[in-house]
C-alpha cells in the first residue's frame, strides 16, 4: 500500500496522485498477470512491430481505444502535464510519467493509433498554431475524439525533406494545396493531419516552405493504402487535388514552415525511441531454452549482446530523462536514442533468424515460433522511419564527434543553431 506521509508537499501530492489514478484503474481495467509469470508456451505470442490487422478489425480496435482515451480523459487522466486553458490537467511531467508506468501494469486498449498525433502533431500545434486552434483541437486529440497523421514525406523527399515539393497557394483567407505525400503512416483512420508545403518555390530550400493543419476528410483528399513486405497496409499514399484549408489552420509564419517541421521532428524521434520493442530478453533466453541451445556459445554471445545493448539503451534514456527532469534539453543521448534502438532489434532480429531457422519462414502453428516473422519482416522499416540509421549516423558524426561536414547541395547549413538530432538530413 502507498506510504502518503511525507514531509515534501509536492512528493506527497504525487502519493496522492499515485493512489487517485491506482482507483481508476482498478475501477476500468484488469492488472496483467506478472512479467515474472512468463512460461515459454503459454500467453500471446506476436511480437510483431506493426500490426497486420484488416480494416474491418483494425476499425474495431479504433473504436475500443478511443473509448479508454474518452474514459481517461473525462477522469483526469487524459492530458495530466497539459495546460488547463487546452484541456490538460495543469500538473507536472512527473505526474504524467507516474500515470503511464501505473498504467502499463494494466490490460489496456493499445495506444499506438495516438503515436503520432500526440506524440507528434500535437506538440507541434501547441508550439505553432493560433491559441484559439490548439483550444479546438487539442482536448479533442487528447480526449481519442480525432486522430492526427504526419503528411511529411514525398516521392522525392525523405531524408532530404527540405526537398519537397507539395504546394500551397495563397487565395484570400484560404490556401490551396496541391500534390503527393507518401508514406503517411495512419492517414486511411485519421481525422486530421501536420503538411509541410512549399510556398514560396523562389526561396531556398529551406526557406520556402510553411505548415498546415489539414483536414484529412476534406474535398480533394485521396487516402490509397500502401501494401508492405509484412503483409498488412500500415501506410498510405495521399493525393492533394487543390484542397482548401482555412489560413487560420496555418502553422507558424509563412515560409517559415522548416522550424515547425524540426518541432515534430525532434518529438518523432522520442516517440519511436520509446515505441514497441518487440519480445523481451525473457522470451529470447527461454527461446534458446526451449530449443536446447543455451548451452551454445554463439547463441550465448548474441544473446548477451542483446542484453547487454539493451541496458546500454535504457542507461542511455534514464541520462536523458533525469536531464529533463533537472529542467535541461537532453542533446546526444535523444539523438543516439533511436539509432540504440534499432541497431539493438537488428540484433533480435538476426538472432531469433538464427535460433529459429526455417520456422520462420514456414508456419507449422507452433507456439512463439512463425509469429516472428511479423518482427523480422517489420525490422527494417523500423531503421528508416524517422530518420534512417545512416542519416543518424551522419548526424552523431558531424555534431557529436566534430568529425568533417557530409558535402550537401547546400552551401551553408540551416542547421548550425540547432541542438542535436532534429534534422532527418543535414545537406
Ligand atoms: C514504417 C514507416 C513509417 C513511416 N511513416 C511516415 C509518416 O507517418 N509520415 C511521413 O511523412 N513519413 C513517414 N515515413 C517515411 C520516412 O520518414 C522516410 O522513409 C525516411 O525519412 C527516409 O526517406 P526515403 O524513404 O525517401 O529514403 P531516402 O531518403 O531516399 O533514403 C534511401 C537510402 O539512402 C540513405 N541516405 C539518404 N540520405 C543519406 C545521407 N545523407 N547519407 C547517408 N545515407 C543516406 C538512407 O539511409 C536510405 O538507406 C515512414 C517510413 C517508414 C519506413
Amino acid at each position: 500500500m502507498t506510504d502518503l506521509r511525507t514531509d515534501d508537499p509536492a512528493a506527497s501530492d504525487l502519493a496522492t496522485f499515485r493512489v487517485e489514478a491506482t482507483r481508476f484503474l482498478d475501477d476500468n481495467a484488469t492488472l496483467k498477470a506478472e512479467a515474472s509469470a512468463f512460461v515459454w508456451g503459454q500467453g500471446p505470442d506476436d511480437p510483431s512491430l506493426f500490426e497486420e490487422v484488416d480494416r474491418e478489425a483494425e476499425k474495431l480496435a479504433l473504436a475500443e481505444s478511443q473509448a479508454w482515451r474518452a474514459k481517461k480523459y473525462d477522469a483526469g487522466f487524459g492530458w495530466i502535464d497539459g495546460p488547463v486553458e487546452w484541456g490538460g490537467r495543469g500538473l507536472s511531467r512527473q505526474h504524467a510519467r507516474a500515470f503511464a508506468e501505473l498504467e502499463s501494469r494494466y490490460e489496456v486498449p493499445t495506444q499506438g493509433f495516438f503515436t503520432i498525433g500526440l506524440g507528434m502533431v500535437a506538440p507541434t500545434i501547441a508550439d505553432h498554431a493560433r491559441p484559439e486552434v490548439a483550444a479546438e483541437l487539442l482536448p479533442k486529440m487528447y480526449r481519442g475524439d480525432i486522430v492526427g497523421c504526419q503528411l511529411f514525406s514525398e516521392p522525392g523527399a525523405g531524408s532530404d525533406l527540405a526537398s519537397l515539393q507539395m504546394r500551397a497557394e495563397r487565395d484570400g483567407e484560404e490556401w490551396v494545396v496541391t500534390g503527393q505525400k507518401v508514406w503517411t503512416s495512419g492517414a486511411h483512420y485519421s481525422d486530421i493531419g501536420e503538411v509541410i508545403c512549399r510556398t514560396d518555390p523562389d526561396l531556398p530550400k529551406h526557406k520556402g516552405l510553411t505548415g498546415f493543419v489539414v483536414d484529412m476528410r476534406a474535398p480533394g483528399v485521396e487516402v490509397r493504402p500502401l501494401r508492405q513486405m509484412t503483409g498488412g497496409a500500415n501506410f498510405n499514399e495521399v493525393f492533394f487535388n487543390e484542397v482548401r484549408v482555412p489560413d487560420s489552420w496555418r502553422l507558424g509564419e509563412v515560409n517559415d514552415g522548416w522550424r515547425v517541421a524540426l518541432t515534430t521532428l525532434m518529438n518523432e524521434r522520442a516517440a519511436i525511441g520509446g515505441g514497441p520493442r518487440g519480445g523481451g530478453f525473457t522470451r529470447l533466453r527461454e527461446m534458446t531454452r526451449h530449443f536446447g541451445l543455451a548451452d551454445d556459445p554463439l547463441v550465448r554471445q548474441k544473446l548477451i549482446d542483446i542484453y547487454v545493448n539493451g541496458m546500454v539503451l535504457r542507461m542511455n534514456n534514464d541520462r536523458a530523462m533525469a536531464a529533463l527532469k533537472r529542467g535541461q534539453l537532453p542533446g546526444p543521448e535523444l539523438s543516439g536514442a533511436k539509432l540504440l534502438l534499432t541497431e539493438n532489434m537488428r540484433r533480435t532480429s538476426d538472432f531469433v533468424s538464427t535460433v529459429l531457422g526455417p520456422r520462420l519462414t514456414a508456419d507449422t502453428g507452433e507456439w512463439g515460433t512463425f509469429s516472428w516473422s511479423g518482427y523480422v519482416l517489420g525490422m527494417p522499416g523500423m531503421a528508416i522511419a524517422g530518420g534512417s540509421d545512416q542519416v543518424l549516423r551522419n548526424i552523431l558524426g558531424e555534431r557529436v564527434l566534430g568529425l568533417p561536414k557530409e558535402p550537401g547541395i547546400d552551401t551553408t547549413s540551416p542547421f548550425k543553431d540547432l541542438k542535436v538530432g532534429t534534422q532527418r538530413s543535414d545537406d
